[in-house]
């Protein structure tokens, strides 16, 4: 008997047919479903997250949320024991450590502010001021403001304050920077951003807004030493004692950076003789009145300045247009050393420019160091080494006999 004889069992087929469906159906729920608790496995799991990160569809592509540097526990107090007592003070002085940096030199700026705080700031509460050409990222902003306990500013330099201006001949420049890097031994050569840094510490860090309240800035840059501790407060020293400039090692410019940097300063300096100061330290930068350049410089990786002179002297202002108006930033490699260098000898009383002898300092391997056989090795605290530093290996690279000259020269009464 054909029970299921197509014609005869017709809608008992249709029946079986109708429950086969929702038995296919139901199991594709099932389906449906079981993918649907997978999935949301995977992405528990952030499996999926990190398939979608790769195509760049995720917050996590932006650089703020890349493995974020745990910034707590920054400061290590006891690494910097100071001795006791430490000076009192009554005042503070109207001034902020200053810092032009890149987002990428993070770590070396925190490894600096480790050390001015815990040689200096962690009892003077100085604020910081943070520079760049472009914005400060959000951990370059948490990290260095947990270093210290005193306001950090953060501020964007203007972009015409940083990149080579119109007006100078790039094609000049490129060939400039090419034959400079053809030559040994010259750091930065063929970097632009180099001569932009240089451009901008000569003429334009003091006319930063973050700066106009500030009287007194103290330069401090990624990967330095402070090896001792600094027992009195230098913004105070240079109140008291109407200082306008100080610095702590000096060394000469390399030649083949600034091959025309002398002519044209005293090109400006023999046009406009009102701006030398007549008691200025002329000697430090040369041994002839003017005729040929010693090349020295005050090393400008630290400095401590009063903003008043940089931003109120007339003859700062139009040498730095003179140097600027002749290209040399771009055409040589003129750094701010060596226009510092120039401008704070001829223009201020040398009475007003201070060697800091006492302060420990270290940079790329040069270093100021106190004699160990002074007290002041012990009281500081010291770990430099003084058998390396500028006064004994490197003597041949320091200035400081140019600068012990300057200041021996007999000064003009100019009452
Ligand atoms: P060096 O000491 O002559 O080797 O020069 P550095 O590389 O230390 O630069 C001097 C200072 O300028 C440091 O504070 C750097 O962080 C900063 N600097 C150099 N180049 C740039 C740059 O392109 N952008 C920013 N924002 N800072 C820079
Ligand atoms: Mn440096």
């Amino acid at each position: 008997m054909a029970l299921y004889s197509p014609l005869s069992s017709a809608p008992a087929a249709r029946w079986k047919q109708f429950l086969l469906t929702k038995k296919s159906l139901i199991a594709s729920i099932i389906v449906i479903f079981s993918f649907l608790g997978l999935l949301e496995l995977l992405l528990e799991r952030g499996i999926s997250s990190r398939i979608l990160s790769s195509f760049s569809l995720t917050p996590n592509s932006s650089p703020s949320n890349q493995s974020p540097l745990s910034c707590s526990n920054l400061f290590e107090p006891s690494s910097f024991q100071h001795s006791t007592p430490r000076p009192t003070y009554s005042r503070k002085a109207n001034a902020t450590f200053l810092t032009l940096a890149r987002n990428s030199d993070l770590a070396g700026v925190i490894h600096s502010m480790k050390q001015v705080e815990g040689r200096f700031n962690r009892d003077r509460h100085y604020p910081w001021v943070f520079l760049n050409d472009e914005p400060f990222t959000e951990e370059f902003i948490r990290c260095t403001s947990a270093v210290t306990s005193a306001k950090t500013h953060y501020g964007q330099i203007p972009r015409d304050q940083w990149v080579q201006p119109d007006f100078i001949d790039e094609e000049r420049a490129t060939k400039a920077r090419k034959s400079l890097s053809k030559m040994r031994g010259v750091f930065y050569a063929d970097s632009v951003s180099y001569r932009n840094m240089c451009r901008f510490y000569s003429g334009f860090f003091y006319r930063q807004p973050l700066l106009q309240d500030f009287k007194y800035y103290w330069r401090v840059e990624p990967d330095i030493n402070y090896r001792c501790e600094i027992e009195y407060d230098p913004f105070l020293y240079m109140e008291d004692n109407n200082k306008a400039y100080g610095f702590t090692i000096s060394v000469p410019e390399q030649k083949e950076t600034t091959p025309t940097l002398w002519d044209t300063s005293m090109e400006f300096f023999n046009r406009n003789p009102q701006y030398l100061h007549p008691n200025n330290a002329m000697r430090f930068a040369s041994k002839d009145e003017g005729k040929t350049w010693t090349r020295c410089t005050y090393w400008t990786n630290f400095e401590i300045g009063d903003l008043d002179f940089f931003r109120g002297s007339e003859g700062y202002n139009k040498y730095f247009e003179h140097l600027e108006t002749a290209g040399g930033f771009y055409y040589e490699r003129w750094g701010d050393a060596p226009m510092h260098g120039i401008a704070i000898s001829l223009l201020l009383d040398r009475e007003r420019i201070h060697h800091f002898d006492d302060i420990a300092y270290e940079h790329t391997g040069w270093e100021q160091c106190p004699d160990p056989s002074t007290p002041a090795y012990e009281r500081g605290r010291c770990s430099c080494d003084y058998g390396n530093s500028m006064a004994v290996k490197w003597k041949r690279y320091s200035c400081q006999a140019d600068f012990d000259a300057a200041l021996a020269v007999p000064r003009i009464n100019t009452e």
